[in-house]
């Protein structure tokens, strides 16, 4: 060791991994983690801070690690997170906290993430239980989805002395997190169930089962329930489609419903009837962590699995140690490469899908190069599955059943970035249903300044 790498960390063999889904990566084990907490400089300014839009006290639970405290490295994390073990594998860490770490210039930043991921496991396995002091105050307030945002938004408030009821539409908690994000990736049993639980343990009620918009309203919520304040954190559940030739027939489905199928109602496990198909060759429309998640469960369940994506290897917008993962287990790249057209056989189901080729011109709205087809490279390329991953919008039924709430013309609802506010009093909003699909970290950064708002809100009505 010379300071400048870090401690690798430990990852199933890419070979094995591609043929089952436990967890690629390993973590720390506990003296891993105090040597790599050893290369924090625990600057004066620390700029992972900042790069954190939870602000956790990166470098206080990091100094906490390389003493071996690590109970109160899960105090001074808990202070800004109630999902550690999550944030530490999930969160895009290159990008925030480690990509302004200080150890990053002239060599690895510090593994932030997986020293994060460390605290969150070592609380769980000593059962750390988290505490709540408050008193409460009798207000109460309904949160709609158990996502990040709801359960950043709702602990909050519950530490804050609020009664707080998250109302979730699945019939589990958790929100992407159990629904998109696969097991190999995020274990559902353990850590995320452990980490919903300990909102729960804060005091929080969690009704499952009960859609906002058909179950009941925001304003019967609020005009006949008592509750004073509503946060919404609905995520953006509802899949975009190509509307090319083809995307009706048999054997094309959303990413989201594929990897419900799979990670919320168990397909992969032999003991459930879930049906899922993926046939033996499958192709995956799109380049985002959605796609890499598509199409590592679709390898997982047998088929040789192509991602075909409009734009170059440097565009792709997943994270860089999925699209590695991916590459690694042997998930085939059809770059520069869009569908035009489903292929489907006399009885309804895919055959294959045809592709046409594209060079990069000018950079688009999105600063990225504008995908250009090339005429005539069309081919055709055999599968009998195509799982479409092109991103998603939040569905508009909350919109729509709400008196008074603005939307923008994206489908998102419109409120302030600051606290989370709405065109409507008393209705707060925040995490995917606002921004759009974005990230873990920011729903929680989203749920947090709702529940500011919120609190200033109902405090201004208290007095
Ligand atoms: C497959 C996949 C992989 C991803 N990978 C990553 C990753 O690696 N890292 C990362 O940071 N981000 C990742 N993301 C994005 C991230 O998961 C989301 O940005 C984040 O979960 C948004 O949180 P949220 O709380 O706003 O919404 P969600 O997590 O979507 O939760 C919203 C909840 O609201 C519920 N709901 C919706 N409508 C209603 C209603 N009417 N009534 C009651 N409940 C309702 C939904 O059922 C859901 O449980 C991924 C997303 C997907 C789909």
């Amino acid at each position: 060791m010379n300071g400048m790498n870090r401690v690798p960390v430990k990852e199933q063999d890419p070979k094995t991994r591609a043929t089952n889904f436990e967890e690629v990566c390993l973590g720390y084990a506990e003296e891993e983690a105090m040597i790599e907490a050893a290369r924090c400089l625990n600057c004066k300014n620390p700029r992972c801070v900042a790069g954190c839009p939870v602000s956790i006290d990166i470098p206080g639970f990091i100094q906490a690690v390389k003493a071996g405290n690590h109970e109160t490295a899960a105090g001074v994390i808990a202070k800004s997170s109630s999902l550690p073990s999550i944030c530490g594998r999930v969160c895009p860490q290159e990008t925030q906290c480690e990509g302004v770490c200080v150890r990053g210039i002239k060599g690895e930043p510090v593994a932030i993430g997986k020293l994060e991921r460390f605290v969150g496991d070592w609380s769980r396995e000593h059962n750390l239980v988290p505490e709540n002091p408050s008193k409460p105050n009798g207000q109460k307030v309904a949160v709609i989805g158990s996502g990040p945002a709801g359960l950043t938004c709702a602990g909050d408030l519950a530490k804050l002395g609020y009664d707080v009821t998250i109302f979730e539409a699945l019939h589990e908690a958790g929100g992407v997190l159990v629904y998109g994000i696969p097991e190999f990736r995020l274990p559902k049993d353990s850590v995320v169930a452990h980490e919903v639980d300990n909102v729960r343990k804060l005091g929080v009620r969690i009704e499952t089962d009960t859609i906002i918009g058909k179950t009941v309203s925001i304003d019967e919520l609020m005009e006949e329930e008592g509750y004073e304040a509503v946060f919404i954190g609905s995520g953006a559940g509802l899949p975009m489609f190509m509307h090319i030739p083809g995307e009706t027939a048999s054997g094309v489905f959303s990413a989201n419903e594929f990897l419900t199928r799979n990670n919320l109602m168990k397909a992969f496990r032999p003991e459930y009837d879930t049906p899922i198909h993926c046939g033996k060759k499958a192709a995956v429309v799109g380049g985002g962590n959605v796609a890499m998640d598509a199409a590592r469960t679709a390898l997982r369940l047998g088929a040789e699995t192509h991602i075909i994506y409009r734009r170059s290897l440097e565009e792709l917008p997943a994270r860089a140690e999925e699209v590695h993962h991916a590459k690694e287990e042997g998930i085939i790249f059809n770059l520069l490469t869009n569908p035009t057209e489903i292929l489907v056989d006399e009885s309804g189901w895919v055959r294959g899908i045809r592709v046409i080729h594209m060079e990069l011109g000018e950079p688009d709205a999105s600063g990225r190069r504008r995908p250009i087809p090339i005429a005539g490279s069309e081919e055709e390329i055999e599968v009998d599955t195509v799982i479409m991953a092109l991103g998603t919008s939040p569905n508009p039924l909350i919109a729509s059943t709400t008196e008074g709430l603005e939307v923008n013309r994206r489908g998102c609802i419109a409120a302030d970035e600051e606290l989370g506010g709405t065109s409507r009093e008393g209705v707060f909003a925040g995490g995917d249903a606002v921004s759009g699909a974005a990230t873990v970290i920011l729903a929680m950064g989203a749920g947090k300044a709702a529940a500011k708002g919120i609190d200033e809100y109902l405090r201004g009505r208290r007095a």
